[in-house]
């Protein structure tokens, strides 16, 4: 499973009682992203949980796609947001803190932390894959964001 596929709604039950509708817990399953940062009544919210909506709207749904919001841009953004988090020293518990505080959404650390370990595993792959095949700057750009990651 994707971590993306791990990061949840806060307060989901009552972000859908204030809209009126049932969303569902995972802030990248499709009737959320309809529902909640693509859809209507978004007034119904309170300034603060609909200031975090449109927040994660402008930054993870903004692409042109034709099939927007099921077009992998979303999910390849949230990623790249994690790791920029972590690129910045901050560890699992700091990362999940962070992602609250902007968009209202929560992992569980130990989540974070076995992608964010996953990730490095996968770049030390691609930096032998690297050392073989491709060229010195390839190789430098892996190690320099796996050091990112592993800090
Ligand atoms: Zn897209």
């Amino acid at each position: 499973m994707a971590i993306t596929d791990k990061i949840y709604v806060k307060n989901h039950r009552q972000l859908s009682s204030q809209l009126e509708t049932n969303i569902p817990k995972g802030a990248f399953k499709g009737a959320t992203l309809d529902v909640l940062f693509q859809g209507e009544g978004l007034e119904k919210l309170d300034e603060a949980t609909r200031e975090r909506v449109l927040d994660f709207s402008s930054d993870f749904l903004d692409c042109a796609c034709d099939n927007n919001p099921y077009c992998g841009c979303p999910e390849r953004k949230f990623v790249q947001y994690i790791l920029e988090l972590r690129a910045q020293g901050l560890g699992p518990n700091a990362i999940v803190d962070v992602m609250t505080d902007d968009y209202m959404v929560y992992a569980y650390s130990g989540d974070v932390l076995s992608f964010l370990d996953n990730g490095v595993r996968t770049l030390e792959a691609a930096e032998g894959l690297a050392r073989v095949e491709g060229t010195d700057e390839m190789h430098d750009e892996i190690r320099r964001t796996k050091q990112d990651l592993a800090k």
